[in-house]
């Protein structure tokens, strides 16, 4: 929200955030709509049927588009090139790609400004934080290219789902546009330019649902897109109200959306979830069609590949490491970037017939829900941005087993200064509430949980749901899994589902 300027806007009045709402949208939709994107969206319409064998040859000629570009002009891959003895045209097929090692986000991190090409204006270039998967803090730039085909992939995503742009959505995704001292509706607001209402993730609790409710149903919105867990709160508290609320799709991204989690949200907005996983470093987007038989991958907007601990392709059906290639972004190329999510490929044909293959299983991060003193359920996301900013964590994670407290574990690469800790606590304090303790704890290492999967938030806090009262989100997941595992029903293996994250989100339109 750089054009509003975050802190003004929080201080004014409903009437005028909503016009600048009305504003900002009116200048990003001029950044992600026009005669660009419109080819984009029309190539992307034909390219999802294209052979398997089209849309590598697709691939091909990006990629060598991307490497001479890198290679010209992008420190980093020049000095590894050479290093190597490539040049580009040792990089012509996709089988080629090995050639090249895999970038690590230590190796982003230690290489930033050296990625970002000297033959792009930098006032031409976004610049964006991402917290990533491990919770360290970096950015990277997007070029206008790249934009415009995330947007184009985006809205791909929800015609699949039969919405088009225009229609009234609510957004429940991204920065926090409803101030948390705010205690009184509305906690929305309206971007008159998209459509769209901006619901607050940062406001849910029992008082304040009915609410966010009544304004879905009088704004008429046909779709919902959102962090799992606050589609989730939504539908939880519908259920223990005896309340539905009749959609067309929920879009869900930016987190793994847990089995629990999609039957509730089917349940209450009685329609299917289309989950969707990509990430800020703009090189891999993923999206469920209308069968649901998995991710179909974007193929057009980068080049995918699953690995195994030595760096070799895993065998079809089996999980392997995410790499990916972007092919849009010029402006800092991420050439064999590792993702640091596993997820398994799949040799299936979609029934929809569409040519983009499938990827199974996405596992990745595991994330509960916290709970604030007076009852508000916060997305995990909202609350681990807070570290995104602070240079020097490599991992952190938040654990919280009473409301008034929170840990942040910190694995650090040197000691945090003073005002690095104060800005932390800060950071935390203006998402969570002055109300709660925020102690800081410094660690060696945070280990894997079960299943191999970073648990970056983990509560014991338990969610109440008007009258009723649930485990948090991952006791409830593992209850229900071994439920599932004990009593499998006919002919489905109890290890077949599927979910899917994202660290920069599908849905940040
Ligand atoms: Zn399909």
């Amino acid at each position: 929200m750089e054009y509003l300027g975050e802190r003004i806007y929080g201080h004014c009045p409903v009437p005028i955030q909503n016009l600048l709402m009305w504003r900002y949208g009116s200048l990003i939709r001029k950044e992600r709509f026009g005669p660009e994107y419109d080819r984009l969206t029309a190539f992307l319409a034909r390219s999802e049927w294209f052979s398997l064998d089209e849309l590598r040859a697709y691939q091909e000629e990006r990629l060598r588009l991307i490497v001479a570009h890198a290679y010209e002009t992008v420190p980093y891959y020049r000095e590894v090139m050479d290093g190597l003895g490539l040049t580009p045209a040792d990089i012509r097929r996709l089988d080629d790609l090995p050639k090249l090692p895999v970038l690590t986000r230590e190796a982003v991190a230690a290489n930033l400004e050296r990625l970002v090409s000297t033959a792009v204006p930098r006032k031409s270039l976004k610049k964006v934080h991402s917290a990533g998967t491990t919770g360290t803090s970096l950015y990277m730039f997007w070029d206008a290219a790249v934009g415009y085909m995330n947007n184009a992939c985006l809205w791909r995503e929800r015609r699949w789902a039969g919405i088009e742009f225009g229609d009234p959505i609510a957004l429940m995704l991204g920065r926090p546009i409803v101030p948390l001292r705010q205690t009184k509706p509305p906690f929305w607001r309206y971007n008159r330019s998209w459509n769209q209402y901006l619901f607050s993730p940062i406001h849910l609790k029992n008082e304040n649902i009915p609410h966010y409710l009544a304004q879905m149903r009088r704004a008429g919105v046909v779709a919902l897109d959102a962090y799992p867990t606050s589609a989730y709160v939504l539908a939880r508290f519908m259920e223990a109200e005896g309340e539905y609320l009749p959609l067309k799709a929920v879009f869900t991204t930016s987190e793994p959306l847990l089995e629990v989690e999609r039957e509730v949200i089917e349940d209450r907005f009685r329609c299917r979830v289309f989950d969707g996983y990509s990430q800020s470093e703009r090189v891999m987007f993923t999206s469920e069609c209308e069968k649901h038989a998995g991710h179909h991958i974007y193929m057009e907007y980068g080049i995918t590949e699953f690995l195994d601990d030595d760096g070799d392709p895993v065998a079809d059906g089996t999980v392997g490491r995410v790499v990916g290639t972007g092919l849009h972004n010029f402006g800092m190329p991420f050439i064999r970037y590792d993702v640091g999510d596993t997820a398994s490929t799949s040799k299936d044909a979609c029934e929809c017939g569409r040519g983009l293959p499938l990827m199974g299983d996405v596992a990745m991060r595991a994330e509960d829900v916290l709970v604030m003193p007076d009852g508000t359920l916060m997305p995990p996301l909202m609350v681990a941005r807070a570290f995104k900013l602070v240079p020097g964590i490599v991992r952190s994670q938040i654990l919280q087993s009473v409301p008034e407290e929170i840990t942040a574990r910190l694995v650090v690469e040197r000691p945090l200064s003073a005002s690095d800790e104060e800005d932390l606590v800060r950071n935390i304090a203006e998402r969570m509430g002055p109300e709660v303790r925020v102690r800081i704890e410094y660690v060696d290492d945070i280990p894997l949980t079960g299943r191999n999967k970073y648990r970056r938030v983990i509560s014991t806090v338990p969610l109440t749901w008007g009258g009723t009262t649930t485990a948090n989100l991952y006791e409830e997941e593992d209850a229900a899994r071994r439920k599932r595992e004990d009593d499998p029903p006919d002919g489905v293996p109890a290890d077949i589902r599927s979910g899917g994250t994202g660290t920069g989100g599908n849905g940040d339109g």
